[in-house]
């Protein structure tokens, strides 16, 4: 058997758990520079019909009306509140497949002589218990029912979010009950072309005949088809894969025309994802840079470039890094056009002990080595950018994302823990 444990409305619910004045109150998230609604909490989805990604400028006036709450998005306490979720997982099951931010599949084999039910709870009590935060749980012989139960969980009444899909006919009566749509997988052209042919409900599409569903709907489908039908085919990951390319691209809090501080961004960004590449003990051959305009605009003249250069030696190094991203950007930057963006990508990403020095390349130091570890540390002790490259400047404010209604991040900053008492 599997679980799915999905997080309700988790980036809402993130917000909420530092603010206890809003339980029960309706909560959005805004997406970078706040520029429309990325998440909703229940009530806020059934007080004032919010359409997912509408613009915030649209039905700003809906969400005051309705006295909703707002927040930037504050990626820092997610990712946080969501590595809390996944490591007390890992005490439920020795295979967890983190799936999304806020989804996890549990391989529950060999624990049959348990009772489910109560084991999903003990689930959805100990991650409230510990984080603040509320799960949905479902349990079904194949990922794909297990995804289906979770929904169960949550949409159905009764069910106090833990559902076990352990019977026959529990599995038919889900069947019955969802739609062709709320299946994993299927996406919306798939519905298209299923309801043409008179399927609606999940129960008719498993009735199809396999031939018919292998030719519209390839291998894909297939596996749709019989992991519906209670037969296991999608494989359980459980070591993510080490990422291939780790890059980074925001758009500016307002539009650039000066190298100077585009270097600036560029820079802070190199020393973001040289920092992930030291954490997961890789380096980087590859690093791309590259700038474009706001292509919305009718107004500005449009310009985008990319290059990409070699480093040296593969290297994780910040310094070296911003060192090459700054000269591939002097080649692509032009005067006169007001930049958007400038995003940083590292490529072909090899394990650290991998790397070779080579005839005229030596190896970094140890020297060297010692100082960008100390960096690290001192960042991890006072703070993100605690001591960061010259480079970056001073003048963040000034080109970085509009956050203006970001909480505290209290789960990562020492500064920004959560105060109770009278001082506030
Ligand atoms: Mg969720």
């Amino acid at each position: 058997m599997i679980a799915m444990v999905d997080c309700n409305s988790f980036y809402a619910s993130c917000e909420q758990v530092f603010r206890p004045d809003l339980w029960g109150k309706p909560v959005v998230v805004l997406s970078n520079n706040d520029g429309c609604v990325i998440a909703a909490n229940k009530e806020a989805k059934q007080l004032t019909h919010i359409p997912m990604f509408e613009a915030v400028y649209k039905i700003k006036h809906i969400l005051e009306k309705n006295k909703v709450t707002f927040f930037s998005s504050n990626y820092t306490l997610y990712g946080e509140m969501s590595q809390r979720v996944m490591n007390i997982l890992g005490t439920f099951s020795p295979n967890v497949e983190v799936y999304s931010i806020d989804e996890a599949f549990l391989d529950v084999d060999g624990m049959a002589h348990l009772d489910l039910r109560a084991y999903g709870f003990r689930i959805k009590e100990k991650i409230f218990r510990y984080t603040g935060l509320p799960v949905g749980v479902g349990i079904a012989p194949t990922k794909v029912l297990a995804k289906l139960a979770n929904r169960l969980a949550k949409k159905q009444e009764g069910h106090d979010q833990v559902y076990i899909m352990d019977t026959e006919e529990k599995r038919l009566a889900a069947l019955q009950w969802a739609k062709i749509g709320d299946i994993w997988g299927i996406g919306r052209n798939h519905v298209r072309r299923l309801n043409a042919i008179g399927i609606y409900k999940a129960i008719d599409f498993v009735k199809l005949p396999l031939a018919w569903v292998r030719k519209e709907m390839t291998v894909v489908g297939e596996r749709l088809w019989r992991e519906l039908r209670g037969e296991p085919c999608l494989e359980f990951t459980t070591v993510p894969k080490p990422k291939k390319a780790i890059g980074t691209a925001k758009s500016f809090g307002q539009k650039l025309p000066d190298l100077e501080r585009i270097e600036e961004a560029c820079a802070y960004y190199i020393s973001e994802v040289a920092e992930v590449l030291r954490a997961q003990k890789s380096c980087a051959t590859y690093v791309q840079v590259f700038i474009v305009t706001n292509y919305h605009s009718k107004v500005d003249k449009q310009y985008s470039k990319s290059k990409t250069v070699k480093m040296p030696i593969p290297t994780n190094d910040t310094f070296a890094l911003i060192s090459e991203a700054r000269k591939a950007l002097h080649h692509i930057y032009k005067p006169g056009y007001r930049y958007k963006k400038v995003g940083v990508n590292l490529t072909g990403i090899i394990p650290q002990e991998y790397v070779q020095g080579n005839l005229f390349q030596q190896l970094p130091e140890t020297s060297k080595k010692e100082l960008i570890r100390t960096f690290d540390r001192l960042n991890i002790k006072f703070g993100k950018s605690s001591v960061a490259s010259g480079m970056i400047g001073t003048r963040i404010e000034e080109w970085e994302l509009i956050k203006r209604e970001r909480s505290p991040r209290y789960t990562t900053q020492w500064r920004e823990l959560l105060k109770i008492g009278r001082s506030g």
